[in-house]
Order: C-alpha cells, then sequence, then structure tokens
C-alpha cells in the first residue's frame, strides 16, 4: 500500500492574502507530491511497506534518509494544510485555549514563543507546538523535514499545529522577510482542527 497525496482541503487561493495562489500549487503539488512519491520509492519492496506513517517516523533512527527526509515531509504537510483555513484566525478558544493559557500564560505570550521558534530556526524546518508524553503543551522547533514524531527529535510529542519555515514556503510572496510570513500564519490558524488533534493526543 502505498502513500497519497492528501487533497488540499481548500482551493490555492483559498489563504491569500496570507498565503498566495502559486505558493500553494507549487508546495502542494511539487514539493509534497515529491516527497509522497519518493517516501514510496524508498520503502517499495521494504518491511516498513503497509506500515502507517505515523510507525515508520517513531522509529526513523533504523531508517535511511531517503525515509527520514521524504516522510517527514510526507506527514509535515499533510498537518500543515490541516491546520490552516480560509476561515482560520483569532484566538483559541475551549480545552485547546485553556491548555495554552495554562502552558505560556496567555496566547499572546503562546504566539510570541511559537514565532520566536518559526523566526530562528536556522535554514530550512519547522516550528511546532507539541504535547508531550505527560499531556503538558510545548513549541519546538526541527530542522529540515524532522518532526517531534521521530525518535532523533530533540522535544518529542505528538504535533498539533506546524508551521513550515522552508523558502519555498513563503518566498514567492515575502522573499526575506520570513517574520511577516509567520505572523501571517496566525490569520489563517485553524483552531477548530488543532484543538482537535489535541483531544486526540492528550
Ligand atoms: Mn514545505
Amino acid at each position: 500500500m502505498a502513500f497519497t497525496l492528501p487533497d488540499l482541503p481548500y482551493s490555492h487561493n483559498a489563504l491569500e492574502p496570507n498565503i498566495d495562489a502559486k505558493t500553494m500549487e507549487i508546495h502542494h503539488g511539487k514539493h509534497h507530491n515529491g516527497y509522497t512519491n519518493k517516501l514510496n520509492a524508498a520503502i517499495e519492496g521494504t518491511d516498513l511497506a503497509g506500515k502507517s506513517i505515523e510507525e515508520i517516523l517513531t522509529n526513523v533512527s533504523k531508517h535511511g534518509n531517503g525515509v527520514r527526509n521524504n516522510g517527514g515531509g510526507f506527514y509535515n504537510h499533510g498537518l500543515f494544510w490541516s491546520v490552516m483555513s480560509p476561515k482560520g484566525g483569532g484566538n483559541p478558544s475551549g480545552d485547546i485555549g485553556e491548555a495554552i493559557n495554562k502552558a505560556f500564560g496567555s496566547f499572546d505570550a503562546f504566539k510570541e514563543k511559537f514565532s520566536a521558534a518559526a523566526k530562528t530556526r536556522f535554514g530550512s524546518g519547522w516550528a511546532w507546538l507539541i504535547v508531550k508524553s505527560d499531556g503538558s503543551l510545548a513549541v519546538t522547533s526541527t530542522p529540515n523535514q524532522d518532526n517531534p514524531l521521530m525518535d532523533v527529535a530533540d522535544d518529542k510529542g505528538t504535533p498539533i499545529l506546524g508551521l513550515d519555515v522552508w523558502e519555498h514556503a513563503y518566498y514567492l510572496n515575502y522573499q526575506n522577510r520570513r517574520p511577516d510570513y509567520v505572523s501571517a500564519f496566525f490569520n489563517v490558524i485553524n483552531w477548530e482542527e488543532v484543538s482537535k488533534r489535541f483531544a486526540a493526543a492528550k
């Protein structure tokens, strides 16, 4: 059973002006599709074929770089599309809102910490909000296509929000202005989806 590129849950231009249509088209249709195809090529005929992506990633240190990079890329982008929405933005409410206040002091304090993680990740990588094994929330970041599910991650946990800070995610519209892209991301965060992921992870 091969992995399949998931459809975008909205049209390419749905997140404008925060993320432009051309970037979404290339990012999903070329980059995410490429990770998916290369992951399938890397696991074809091995004992990883048929395993879930989570199972593969949690033991990723046992596999080659092709599985690490493309398995991460496959998983990370699927999460990324789902945690954005044209109806997103605003402040989280309910359990996730309360958990964020408890962990970081306030939503603004969380926003500052998450943004700092995204802006200071050198080179290519991701910023994350994760649920740790004790159920608490933490902000972390990973290089390349690594993620906090991986046994190689410094801070392990279940990611419930992720932001791609590779230049391919923002360069067409924002060029070198990564901080503006990070700021715009908060206008499209799908807190309903983050809340569902939080409920499933804790
Ligand atoms: Mn990407």
